[in-house]
């Protein structure tokens, strides 16, 4: 990239710098003309450098005027010239050595006047910032009068040289805002872009980044790494020509050590071949080792979250390219701080991808444990079952009969819990799908409801049903939705008091069927009916523990909802009763012309 490249960067910048080097331009012709010289020429401070911003002339000057000079030409000259006014500086005809090959002598035929302008002369004027340094220099060159300037002259050019002053210094805080507000954009697009949670893993937010950092930068190589809390971290770099490239071990110990040095200190790590400054020997390191070659410029800052040094991030720049700028370093360090913010972010994001697929490995192990457990024990259950019925169809004595009767409502006990552990194993298993045929639910609740009546009048409890004439079809699998249906009442009507009322409803609402089971029982507290879903959760109010119950039962009735695509809701209240109400996707009925009946269905299922 060439030197002068800040002044052809297209967008807004590049539009104030043409607009007001086009004012810059007509103030030096003005002053020309005005102050009566021929040649005028305002040149500016770029970090080392004075470039000329503006002339007018003889154009065979033009070209040479526009190289760069070295800024340090400026000390010598002033340092020998005359004070004729506060910015203005006069300087006689002895030829200046340091001169050589960066002032163009402009000729002209002196005239006999003993203040002829002689053809060494010089008069410019110095152009100085708000603190002092400086900041342009206005020169003149080849006056109309061929003399050297008069009094009146002099206070023109002063008056001129102010004027200047403020063009430039306006030109240098708009440039500086505009390349603010430019980087301020690209770091945080660069930022949103990190914290994308589209993205997948870490390794996938840092190659992402780079592109953004890069452009944002206007630099060529880049280095992102992230620090994690065992091992050697996360890191990806990419060369000038994009390539991803290996970070070595060595540079993971150096980045360990300088970056929270560095994120404490809140300082960039500017390295350069012979720049002085990185003690830890790192940017010398990412030169060498990483982005390219030895003699590359790079910029590296640490980024971090409060007190917590989180990465660190290095860019280069090729020789030759121009330095990066205070304004450039300021937004790197924001940049560590908002990327290390969003990188924390990811880091975390990662962690928690990997826990819950860590959680998934176990839940999964978990169902097949329990349900490779629940199928071994059914078999010898049935059999003692079995066995414990022609036991008791035998002549046993009294003790013997006590005995036999503990047996047997132990080993029903345990059938129940089996039997509702293969269930919910069932029901959860992903390489179970749903096999869904239509289906009619109000038979459903029929059925339900004829089972639970004879439990519900030996307590005293009125059980009823409310069903619509028309049929109410869903998309499922009978047998599950029995137990979904069977559960609720059978519950309903278990923590019911004799007296007390369980009422089972069906209804069409929208596009979905609605069952209501409510009773006017013992009643949920709140704190209980948050963990109400949860396998094996059984309330800890005493009421509800004097009836057995294995905790397993609603965790079904929600999964299989769940996998109807339908929900599960709760209200209820202590003491006074809870409703149970599951929303199911509607199917529209099967004309009985075309498809077998829902009762067939249900059998077919
Ligand atoms: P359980 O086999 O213990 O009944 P569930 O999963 O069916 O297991 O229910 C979990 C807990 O929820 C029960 O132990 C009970 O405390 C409470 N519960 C469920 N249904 C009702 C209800 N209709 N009225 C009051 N409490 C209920």
């Amino acid at each position: 990239m060439d030197q002068d490249a800040p002044w052809r960067q297209p967008g807004p910048a590049a539009w104030a710098e043409s607009s007001a080097r086009a004012v810059l331009q007509l103030m030096v012709e003005s002053i020309a003309e005005i102050v009566g010289y021929e040649v005028a020429a305002l040149s500016v401070v770029e970090g080392d450098q004075l470039v000329t911003l503006a002339y007018t002339g003889p154009e065979e000057h033009r070209a040479y005027l526009e190289q760069p000079d070295p800024v340090a030409i400026i000390e010598p000259v002033l340092a020998r010239a005359t004070h004729l006014g506060e910015r203005l500086r006069f300087f006689e005809s002895t030829p200046l050595e340091e001169l050589e090959g960066h002032w163009v002598r402009i000729e002209q035929v002196p005239t006999d006047h003993p203040d002829a302008w002689q053809p060494d002369d010089g008069l410019l004027a110095v152009l100085t910032g708000d603190d002092g340094a400086v900041a342009g220099i206005l020169s003149v060159d080849r006056p109309s009068s061929g003399r050297r300037p008069d009094a009146h002259q002099c206070s023109l050019l002063e008056r001129y040289a102010a004027q200047a002053e403020r063009a430039v210094l306006t030109l240098f805080d708009t440039r500086e805002l505009l390349e603010q507000a430019a980087h301020a954009a690209s770091a945080r697009q660069l930022v949103r872009s990190a914290s994308r949670p589209t993205l997948g893993s870490l390794v996938d937010v840092l190659r992402h980044t780079h592109g953004q950092l890069v452009a944002s930068f206007d630099a060529c190589g880049s280095w992102l790494h992230v620090f994690e809390p065992e091992g050697p971290g996360t890191s990806v770099a990419r060369t000038d020509e994009g390539q991803h490239v290996e970070v070595p071990l060595t540079l993971l110990d150096e980045v360990a050590i300088a970056a929270p040095e560095l994120w404490e200190r809140q300082e960039p790590l500017l390295s350069a071949s012979g720049r002085p400054g990185d003690p830890w020997g790192l940017g010398a390191s990412v030169r060498g080792q990483l982005l390219g070659g030895g003699d590359h410029a790079v910029l590296g800052v640490a980024l971090g979250v409060g007190d917590e040094c989180v990465g660190f991030m290095a860019l280069s720049r090729l020789p030759g390219q121009r330095d990066w700028s205070p304004v450039e370093i300021d937004s790197a360090l924001q940049v560590g701080h908002d990327l290390g913010a969003a990188l924390m972010t990811a880091r975390a994001l990662e962690r928690e991808r990997r826990l819950v697929a860590d959680l998934q490995r176990v839940e999964d192990y978990r169902s097949q444990l329990v349900a490779m457990l629940s199928h071994e024990l059914r078999t010898p259950l049935t059999v003692i079952s079995g066995n414990l019925e022609l036991l008791g169809e035998a002549d046993l004595d009294p003790a013997a009969r006590r005995h036999h009767e503990a047996m047997r409502r132990g080993t029903d006990r345990m059938g129940t819990v089996v039997d509702d552990l293969l269930l919910l194993a069932r029901v959860s298993n992903p390489d179970h799908p749903l096999v869904a045929l239509p289906l009619d639910v109000r038979r459903v609740g029929r059925e339900v409801v004829a089972l639970v009546d004879s439990t519900a009048r030996a307590k005293g409890v009125e059980l009823s049903l409310d069903e619509p004439d028309t049929p109410l079809v869903v998309l499922g699998d009978a047998v599950e939705l029995d137990r979904l249906v069977g559960n609720l009442a059978s519950n309903a009507v278990k923590y019911t008091g004799s007296g007390g009322r369980v009422a089972v409803r069906f209804r069409r609402a929208a596009d979905e069927v609605v069952l209501t089971v409510s009773d006017t029982g013992i009643g949920i507290s709140e704190e209980d009916q948050r963990e109400l879903f949860r396998a094996f959760f059984r309330s800890t109010n005493p009421a509800a523990l004097r009836e057995s119950g294995t905790g397993l039962g609603l965790t079904t009735v929600a999964t299989i909802a769940a996998r109807h695509g339908g929900r599960i809701q709760v209200a209820s209240r202590l003491g006074e009763g809870s409703t149970f109400t599951v929303s199911l996707p509607a199917s529209s009925p099967v004309p009985t012309s075309v498809a077998p009946s829902t009762e067939e269905s249900v059998q077919a299922s």
